[in-house]
């Protein structure tokens, strides 16, 4: 029965994570096996015995730490991994994807209080056109950090190029418009290098995250249409969202 229970040390090598669990397992399979007289031929010698013990339990402690560096490596790399498929690489904000899967959630949920806002900045290639790429990666930025969540802002994201989306809390239906130019002024205080052109949907009214981005998207083109920098909900301008320091001209 020795070989047994140099198995079972060696096998629970691999299932325990803490070092402690492991010591007593190994701990209680050796007092088992040893103190039981049967398990023993009563020729074996005490050295052997010992030896055996000692080689068992230093490979199975080797097994078990090799094996769980490599598990918690493997979970790093695997977490590591799933924030960059998630995250937009120049703002640190979520990318697309991530966002698009949120709103699939929120949607499927029914949760009843969140307007969906997409954000376009205004004529953006001008300032890439006149200052240059990287000034123009800044302003994206600084867009990024103007809209971070925090506050009523549930969750915010860079869909691609100079678009962005955002997620706010709105508890009554009555709010939405003073929940919007709350947005506004938000965006005012940033003092943005950028205007930009928002519109707002009201997701409880949307059957799908598709829908309500379309239904968005209308707002947006709509507040573009209707001379940029401002905020169309339902049709209507609720507010300008001008730029302090406009680098578009
Ligand atoms: P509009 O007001 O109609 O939205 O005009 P616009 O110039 O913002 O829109 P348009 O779609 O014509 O141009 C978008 C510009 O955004 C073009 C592209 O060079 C720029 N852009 C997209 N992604 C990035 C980026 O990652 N960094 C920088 N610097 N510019 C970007
Ligand atoms: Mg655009
Ligand atoms: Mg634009």
């Amino acid at each position: 029965l020795l070989p047994c229970a140099g198995g079972m040390v060696l096998v629970s090598s691999l299932f325990m994570t803490r070092s402690l669990d492991y010591g007593a397992a190994v701990a209680g399979i050796w007092l088992v096996f040893l103190a039981l007289p049967s398990t023993l031929p009563e020729q074996t010698g005490l050295s052997f015995i010992l030896i055996y013990v000692l080689a068992v339990t230093g490979f199975g402690t080797l097994m078990n730490r090799s094996y769980i560096v490599g598990s918690l490596r493997l979970m790093k790399a695997r977490d590591d991994f799933r924030l960059l498929a998630e995250t937009d690489a120049l703002t640190g904000l979520e990318n697309r994807r991530r966002f698009i899967a949120r709103l699939d959630e929120v949607v499927a949920e029914g949760r009843p209080s969140l307007l969906l806002l997409l954000l376009d900045a205004d004529h953006f290639k001008r300032i890439n056109d006149r200052w240059g790429h990287s000034v123009g990666d800044q302003a994206l930025v600084r867009i990024a950090e103007a809209i971070r969540p925090g506050d009523e802002i549930t969750a915010s994201a860079r869909l691609g190029g100079e678009e962005f989306a955002v997620l706010l809390e709105s508890a009554e239906a009555k709010d939405q418009i003073t929940v919007l130019q709350g947005f506004a002024d938000r965006l005012a205080l940033s003092t943005l290098p950028v205007s930009l052109s928002v519109g707002a949907v009201w997701l409880p009214g949307e059957t799908s995250s598709a829908s309500a981005l379309v239904a968005a998207d209308v707002q947006l083109y709509a507040a573009k249409e209707a001379g940029r920098h401002r905020i169309f909900f339902q049709g209507q301008m609720i507010c300008e969202t001008l730029a302090a320091q406009a680098l578009a001209g």
